[in-house]
């Protein structure tokens, strides 16, 4: 699985529930668009905890200076990017934690949504508590790029519109960690405003044990 060459881009089918899934987050979570930034925050963190651990036990060689979370945005062109140092993912991790919706938390994320669309409350924090939370980025995206490279295997970089399919590539990529991309959705765009994300940054700033620099200053 693991063969890709550099430069061939391989293309994977998702399930058939992804569709649905992605479905249900885009519809059911829209008033709360602001949770892409704390699922993508609490990842990163997630990311930076493992390296952290990694580095105190003595399994990771690479030294690292700071670990942290970078934010930079362009009002412009509504691009959004953030990038931790933290452990990232080999190609076999990609395609497990970002490309299966078998993974456990998804069907009982979907029968949860379920009912409480029927109670007509929806609770923004169900996305968080079943492990699906990447998939909230696609409430402010069409298009995703997630760039990324753990200690002793290659980069790569996975491209996804949350449709029926994703690409994965080798890439060069020195530093490891990830870098995830996109373009702001025009409606959207409030989320390129520094002062907007300054705001979410603070409100979720609990749970996050490593700095956030927002555009290179610390937010
Ligand atoms: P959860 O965080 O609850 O597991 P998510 O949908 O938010 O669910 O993320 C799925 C998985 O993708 C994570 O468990 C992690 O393995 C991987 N992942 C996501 N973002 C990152 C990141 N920035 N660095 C490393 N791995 C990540
Ligand atoms: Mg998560």
């Amino acid at each position: 699985m693991s063969d890709t060459a550099q430069g061939t881009i391989r293309e994977f089918e998702y399930k058939a529930e992804m569709k649905q899934l992605l479905n249900l987050i885009v519809h059911s979570l829209y008033t709360h668009p602001e949770i892409f930034l704390r699922e993508l925050i609490s990842n990163a963190s997630d990311a930076l905890s493992k390296a952290r651990f990694s580095q105190l036990t003595g399994q990771a060689s690479e030294g690292d200076g700071e670990l942290k979370i970078s934010i930079t945005v362009d009002k412009e062109s509504r691009s959004f990017v953030i990038e931790d140092n933290g452990i990232g993912m080999s190609e076999e991790e990609l395609i497990a934690n970002l490309g299966t919706v078998a993974k456990s938390g998804t069907l009982g994320f979907m029968e949860a949504l379920r009912q409480q669309q029927k109670e007509k409350e929806i609770d923004a924090n169900l996305i968080g508590q079943f492990g699906v939370g990447f998939y909230s980025v696609f409430m402010v995206t069409d298009e995703v790029v997630v760039e990324t490279r753990s200690e002793g295997h290659d980069a790569c970089r996975w491209t996804s519109s949350g449709g029926g399919s994703y690409t994965i590539e080798k890439i060069d990529r020195k530093e490891r960690g990830t870098r995830i991309s996109f373009t702001l959705k025009e409606d959207a765009a409030e989320f390129a405003e520094e002062y907007r994300l300054e705001g979410i940054i603070r409100k979720y700033s609990n749970f996050v044990d490593f700095p956030v620099y927002l555009d290179g200053k610390k937010a």
